[in-house]
């Protein structure tokens, strides 16, 4: 079942499975078939393009399925929300809360997320001068990657 993944992501899916097991929460097979879709994908991903896939493979799959399997990962923070396009990443070092940060590729559509101290902490400087309490932080950065920018000049 997890031939399609790289090595690095099988990782990640193992991780994910003991994450959930600390927590004692259930990581279903249904669980599991949504998340693998999400590592499957470099892009983000819109949860109807989830339950096309997953009809492939599970032919039962309706919309309320996926959204349950989407909520359940948002909530334990093993996936974000791309706010800006509606659709889904899957986080690759979750475990701890940490501020998003997305680089979106408008051509290709693939999502980056980065880490950056530096954004974070001024924004918590400038929150703390307003007296406002910041709960979540999500900056998601529109523009061209690498690789579309290499393409086409050569
Ligand atoms: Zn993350
Ligand atoms: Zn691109």
């Amino acid at each position: 079942m997890n031939q399609t993944l790289s090595e690095s992501k099988e990782l990640l899916f193992n991780k994910a499975k003991d994450f959930c097991e600390d927590k004692g929460v259930r990581f279903t097979p249904l669980r599991a078939k949504v998340y693998q879709i999400l590592l499957q994908e470099d892009a983000s991903i819109g949860a109807y393009d989830i339950l096309d896939k997953l009809k492939l493979i599970e032919d039962s799959a309706k919309p309320p399925t996926v959204y349950r399997a989407l909520d359940f990962f948002l909530e334990l923070g093993l996936v974000h929300k791309v706010e800006s396009t509606n659709t889904f990443k899957a986080c690759h070092h979750f475990g701890c809360s940490h501020p998003v940060q997305f680089l979106i590729c408008d051509t290709c559509g693939d999502v980056k997320e980065i880490s950056s101290e530096g954004v974070k902490e001024t924004l918590e400087r400038q929150a703390l001068q307003s007296n406002f309490k910041i709960m979540t932080q999500t900056i998601e950065a529109h523009g061209i990657c690498n690789q579309c920018q290499g393409t086409g000049i050569s």
